[in-house]
Order: C-alpha cells, then structure tokens, then sequence
C-alpha cells in the first residue's frame, strides 16, 4: 500500500473481465498520478480466464494486483467477496485514499457494503472523477472544519440530471464512488506490447489470503440465469440505431433493424418511452436509467432528446437526429438533422445506402476485372 493509493475492485462476468473496471483504471491513472500513488486492482476470482484477466488489467493501467485466487470466489457472492476485500484491507496501515467500483448490479451490491465497514461515504452512479481541495468551513459538525488539498471529486447528475452535483467525503479514507459503465471510454488494450516490457515494468501481483467464514456462506447461489440484458449489450456497437416514442409503434422498430443492418457491429437503440410503451425490451434504453454509450455513430429516430437521454449518448462520435419537429431539444446537439417524417426518410436512407453499398460492389468488381 502506498500513499495516495487509488483502489479498483475488479468485475468480472463469466469470469472475464468487464469493460466498466478496464475503463475505470485508465481514467483513475489520472487521479493516482494527481495524488503522486499507485494505482491498484483488486482482482476476485477463479478459472481459466483469470490470467486474461490480471493481463488485461495491467495493460489498462494497474501497477499493483491484490489477487484473491479461489474456487470459493469463482463467482461473484456478496459476503464472500465482501469478507475478502475488508479482510485485505484492514491490514493496510493506512486506508487507499480512493476506493471506485462499476456501478454496475455487482458495484451497487458490494460497495455499500464495504463503505459501510470502514464507516466512509460512498458516492453512486458518479459520472466524472477528479481530485481537487476542499474547505469546510461551517456547518453543525465542528470536528469536521478544515481545508482538505486532496478530495475526490465524484461528480454525478441530480435532480432528474438537470444538476450535476460534486459530492465530497474527504473525512475518511477510502473515500468512494460507483461509477456508470460507458462514461469513460475503454482503453486499447494492447497485451503484445504489455509483454514485451521488462519484468521491472510490469505490475505487482502480491497474492491475498482468501479466509471465507461459515456465516458469508448464509446466500447459496444454486443456478445463474442469464437474462435478456446481460446478453445484449448495446455499449459495444459502433453504430446505434435508436427510436423513440416518434415511431409509433413495436413495428417501427423493424425498420430501424432494416437501417441498422446497413452497418456492420451495429444494434438498435430506444428512448425510455419507447420502452415504457413496450415497443422494445429495457436492455436497448439509452440514457440515464438505461444505458451509456458512445458509438461512432448515433442516428436517433423520432426522439426529442431529452436531458435524460441525452446524458446517455451525447458522447457519440456522430450523432444524426430524425424529426419531424424543427424544434425538437436534440438538433441543439446534434451534428446532423434531417427534418420530416422518420417513416419516409429512413425506408429512402436505407434504399440509398444499399444502392451506395451495391455501385461499391460494382466499382469494386469493375476494378477487380
Ligand atoms: C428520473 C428520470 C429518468 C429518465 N431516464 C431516461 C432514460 O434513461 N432514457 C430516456 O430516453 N429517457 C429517460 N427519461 C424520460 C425523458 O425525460 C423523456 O421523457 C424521454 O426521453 C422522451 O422520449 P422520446 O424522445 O422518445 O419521446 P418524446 O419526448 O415524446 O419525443 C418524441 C419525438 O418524436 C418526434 N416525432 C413524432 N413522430 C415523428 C415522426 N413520424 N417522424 C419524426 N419524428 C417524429 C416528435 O417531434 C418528438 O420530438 C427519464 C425521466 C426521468 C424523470
């Protein structure tokens, strides 16, 4: 443990490594090298793809691994996984100063849990990560008066997102904070190179005793169900075609698979009203009960852009928006828009693209010969 310690529990799903932690550790890089300390993963786990695993967060940026190798922690379980960290932990002289988790079902279980352990406050659902000084000058608390030079700053929405608020808890370490999957962008992830380094480069694996007790053990998982949204993920897509409630209807919705099966890597997106309708099933919400996602290109389809979905794709490369009203928030945002009805537009832009993509072909074979 160094000072300044920056500390990233690591998720896993089926036992690889899930894009929130690989995200996370290149933006806490920043914080770490703000507060002049390490930056550390906590890897939790067991299986085959454990090695991909502490590889591929070395290479997104951890300096030291804390690993629990057990077939006990094999799969995630509150308790367990919880008994772990703290146990690793409190044996530190010093607390990190800074302890961060996805926000994610696993996150949003597990971080109360240790926060509530070391007494310490825990910031969810945060969306922007920074460190920074701080003065308390008031209030009822007269122990809690002073300046603190290095805070976290976890900033996240409030107020339905029409605030961002910037929470502080420099009182106790760690100080802690959830954070959205798909805020931060996911690093190159380059293991050949990661290899290549020399051995006084590479990341510190120091190996942690797994003590599981009788009492973690009170929830017995006894089968793991998948559902619907943890197969699709719509973060990883590079073009998302999404609608809102100006389709209309479920079947509106097969006319944007038509668009969206113009791209390659792409998927279909929705407004939370067009979920809320039950034209398309929740995993495909973008904003900010739904998804966060970046993709190259976001074309939303009779969607107002609202606050709240546009918190959730505002960071797209490209973004086109279709309405029909020229007033509409999102062609505040929006680097192209095209006004009218999506119902005759996007049958005309699908047809243009397939033309586009059929003259290519014949270039090509023109070419070719
Ligand atoms: C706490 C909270 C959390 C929320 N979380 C989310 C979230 O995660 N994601 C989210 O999306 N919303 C969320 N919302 C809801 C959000 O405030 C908006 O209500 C929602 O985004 C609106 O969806 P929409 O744009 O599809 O519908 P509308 O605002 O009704 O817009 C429909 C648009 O379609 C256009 N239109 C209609 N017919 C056509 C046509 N034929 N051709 C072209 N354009 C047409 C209209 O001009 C209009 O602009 C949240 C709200 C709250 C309070």
């Amino acid at each position: 443990m160094s000072k300044g310690e920056v500390l990233i529990v690591a998720e896993q799903v089926d036992g690889k490594v899930a894009n929130v932690t690989l995200e996370l550790l290149a933006e806490a890089k920043k914080l770490a090298d703000k507060l002049n300390g390490t930056l550390s993963c906590f890897v939790l786990g067991h299986g085959p793809n454990l090695e991909e695993t502490l590889l591929k967060v070395e290479a997104a940026g951890a300096q030291v691994i804390y690993l629990a190798d057990s077939a006990e922690l094999a799969e995630y379980k509150t308790l367990p996984y919880r008994r772990v960290v703290i146990d690793e932990v409190s044996t530190w002289a010093e607390p990190p100063h800074t302890l961060l988790m996805g926000s994610t079902t696993t996150g949003r279980d597990l971080a109360p849990r240790i926060a509530a352990f070391f007494e310490t406050g825990l910031t969810a659902d945060t969306i922007e990560l920074d460190i920074g000084p701080y003065e308390h000058k008031g209030g009822t608390d007269q122990s809690k008066i002073g300046y603190f030079g290095e805070c976290l700053y976890a900033n996240r929405p409030s107020f339905g997102e029409s605030l961002k608020a910037r929470i502080l808890g420099p009182w106790k370490n760690p100080q802690m904070a959830t954070i959205r999957p798909g805020v931060f962008p996911l690093p190159k992830i380059d293991l050949e190179a990661l290899k290549a380094k020399p051995a006084e480069e590479r990341a510190k694996i120091k190996k942690v005793k797994v003590d599981i007790q009788k009492t973690d053990y009170r929830v017995e998982i006894t089968k793991t169900l998948r559902e619907l949204s943890s197969k699709i993920d719509i973060t990883a897509a590079d073009v998302i075609i999404a609608g809102g409630f100006g389709m209309g209807s479920a079947e509106g919705f097969k006319l944007l698979q038509e668009l969206a099966d113009c791209f390659e890597n792409s998927v279909v997106g929705a407004s939370r009203k067009a979920v809320d309708m039950s034209w398309i099933a929740y995993p495909y919400q973008v904003g900010q009960t739904g998804k966060t996602v970046r993709p190259k290109l976001y074309i939303a389809c009779g969607i107002s852009g609202a606050l709240q979905h546009r918190v959730g794709m505002q960071k797209s490369e490209a973004i086109i928006a279709i309405n029909k009203d020229p007033d509409a928030p999102i062609f505040s945002f929006a680097d192209h828009g095209i006004v009218g009805d999506l119902y005759q537009i996007v049958p005309e832009l699908i047809k243009q693209i397939k033309a586009g993509k059929s003259l290519n072909t014949k270039n090509k074979e023109a070419v070719a010969h």
